[in-house]
């Protein structure tokens, strides 16, 4: 076994359970226990969605996992292994180097029409859906180190102010936007910032807290890179025991490929520190609620079988010339190709 302690066993985090045990004490500071028991009886005014980021995130550190010092080595071995013969076929036809994200894994796994004109358009250029996550996260950061009450407008102009000095794609855009554009990204960072303060305890600095966290594993000498940045991450690992947590912040509702990006960045974390997260998990700001996974050695290696079949397909499609599959599902109704997609049209009840 590569992991033994608690690790297979997720702990239960419906309410009916928080009911029935006493209030969790995050595990990720062992030192000082005793002030942190002090600290949480002078914070206790949490409301129960606050109670419940330290039931769901929280976990003593004797019940951390430990997982083997080889598996950093297995993982990569694994990727570098499978994907060689996919690299050098990428390489033939002029498409390697090649960068997979998150998105990129999703897209090639969900409809590769699709994900084929994504990619021969490229990067489409920030817009304020695409740049109001950012925003946000800027400004959850700046919260952490507040000391007067924390106002979520005040907290977004200052990381817009940032963000537009920045020398960069996003700093450059911003610096270009239409009062109205500002106007409108203003507001949904304070809509998301706004609700990480009402559901989340003030971030303590203890916790480890970092915010838009890079994750970079180059493999088959720089060919392949996967690459990923974690909304949140809190914690840290010791020596081999897994004390680190990653966690997704989303609008909107669940999605299965949520999980599948979580584990994706555990796999990365895996790679990049020898040890992977304790947990991973993605928090939907609208409902107020979790969907966490324990990390484990299964779901670290079914991350990498998605990635090498997500290599794959795209070596099928622009080095093997096989027709793009079209599926449709649920994102058909925000296709940019919908308009001239039977199929999708279709899908969605849309046939006329
Ligand atoms: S509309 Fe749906 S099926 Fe058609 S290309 Fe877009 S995602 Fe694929």
């Amino acid at each position: 076994m590569w992991c033994s302690g608690a690790s297979g066993t997720p702990k239960g985090h419906s309410l009916a359970a928080a009911r029935r045990r006493p209030p969790a004490i995050p595990g990720w500071v062992t030192r000082c226990s005793y002030r942190w028991n002090v600290t949480l009886v002078v914070d206790a005014e949490l409301n129960p969605a606050q109670q419940e980021v330290l039931d769901v995130l929280g976990a003593s550190r004797d019940s951390w996992p430990q997982f083997e010092p080889g598996l950093r080595a297995e993982l990569r071995h694994e990727l570098e292994v499978t994907l060689e013969p996919l690299a050098h076929a990428l390489e033939r036809v002029g498409a390697a180097p090649r960068t997979f994200t998150k998105h990129d894994l999703s897209s090639i796994h969900g409809c590769e029409e699709r994900f084929m004109a994504e990619h021969a358009a490229g990067f489409p250029g920030w817009s304020v859906p695409k740049a109001r996550g950012v925003v946000a996260h800027k400004a959850i950061e700046l919260s952490m180190h507040v000391r007067d009450e924390v106002v979520p407008l005040h907290l977004v102009d200052e990381a817009l102010a940032r963000l537009t000095e920045k020398d960069s794609g996003l700093g450059s855009w911003m610096q270009t936007i239409t009062e109205f554009d500002r106007a409108e990204l203003t507001g949904e960072a304070v809509d998301r910032v706004s609700k990480f303060v009402e559901c989340w305890p003030k971030l303590k600095p203890a916790w480890r807290p970092v915010l838009e966290s890079k994750l970079i594993v180059d493999l088959c000498d720089e060919r392949v890179s996967l690459r990923g940045k974690v909304d949140l991450t809190l914690g840290m690992a010791q020596g081999t025991a897994a004390g680190k947590v990653l966690v997704d912040l989303k609008t909107g509702g669940f999605a299965p490929e949520h999980l599948d990006d979580l584990r994706f960045y555990a796999l990365l974390e895996a790679i990049r520190l020898g040890v992977p997260p304790r947990r991973v998990a993605t928090y939907y700001l609208d409902a107020g609620r979790f969907v966490p996974a324990d990390v484990t050695v299964d779901s670290l290696f079914s991350a990498v079988a998605r990635v090498v079949g997500g290599v794959q397909v795209l070596v099928e499609l622009v080095a093997g010339g096989r027709p793009a599959v079209l599926r449709t599902g649920p994102a058909c109704r925000w296709c940019p190709l919908l308009v001239g997609c039977e199929t999708g049209r279709l899908s969605i009840g849309d046939g006329g």
